[in-house]
């Protein structure tokens, strides 16, 4: 084989690539956006806020403008007066929480925790963020970590929502996101069904710090689905702040705003 032949041959090589996004983009994509129409026609998307169906598709895909738009903001005196104040000791040096858990806000995070909906997740949690991020306490640099769940939990869920929603949350940013940093070192029941004191003795000593050497004096953002009590957050900032971390700030999608 002469060299002009190998020269030829590791041209085609780099060019594969090139003739497959050119065989993507003029054959496959206007087949799978021909056949989306099709199943559109026979199948339209029903909003999941108000059951009727989605003629105009916002940004979320699963929810019509007009339930988009209708998201409320937790009220910003709610958190203070009704989370951290009512926390005894608290360890968090704040919560900042965005939507209300209302039905529409209650039915997406059922979607995203029970459904798999990963990339419903990211986008629920970027379009949050953006109503936000001029209001946040937290700096590029600090360290993001998500509440854990125990580990035969994620196996059966498939995914962490907290670690999906807190990627939504810093798509953009330089955020160092940590999955690794905290444990989940028992199971605890689901926080749903408890009353106040109930939720606090079931997270308490739930939660195991793996690498303490790399958050020391750092600043952490704990992100999670919905803050209710605070009692999950409280607790991992405990353990957090027990290991030498500077500030904790809880940073979650929704809270009720029906204080427990
Ligand atoms: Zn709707």
């Amino acid at each position: 084989m002469n060299l002009a032949s190998l020269s030829a041959i590791d041209s085609n090589i780099f060019l594969y690539p090139a003739y497959c996004g050119v065989f993507i983009m003029k054959v496959i994509q206007p087949l799978y956006n021909r056949l989306n129409d099709l199943l559109q026609l026979f199948y339209p998307p029903i909003c999941l806020g108000c059951q009727t169906i989605i003629e105009l598709q916002s940004e979320l895909s699963v929810l019509c403008e007009n339930c988009l738009h209708n998201l409320k903001r937790v009220p910003d005196n709610y958190i203070r007066e009704e989370v951290i104040r009512r926390l005894n000791p608290c360890y968090l040096d704040n919560i900042v929480t965005i939507f209300e858990f209302d039905q529409t806000v209650q039915i997406l995070i059922h979607e995203i925790k029970y459904r798999k909906a990963k990339k419903l997740a990211y986008r629920l949690a970027a379009y949050a963020y953006e109503q936000i991020h001029i209001a946040v306490p937290w700096q590029n640099g600090d360290l993001v970590i998500p509440v854990p769940l125990f580990r035969i939990r994620e196996k059966e869920r498939g995914f962490n929502q907290s670690s999906a929603i807190a990627r939504g949350f810093f798509l953009d940013s330089n955020f160092s996101l940590q999955t690794q940093i905290i444990l989940r070192a028992r199971p605890t029941l689901s926080q749903t069904e408890l009353k106040r004191d109930e939720r606090m003795k079931n997270v308490h000593e739930a939660f195991t710090v793996l690498q303490p050497e790399l958050i020391r004096n750092k600043n952490i953002v704990l992100v999670d689905d919905v803050v209710t009590t605070g009692a999950t957050l409280n607790e991992c900032a405990r353990v957090l702040k027990d290991t030498g971390v500077a500030k904790v700030w809880g940073l979650t999608l929704a809270a009720p705003t029906k204080p427990l």
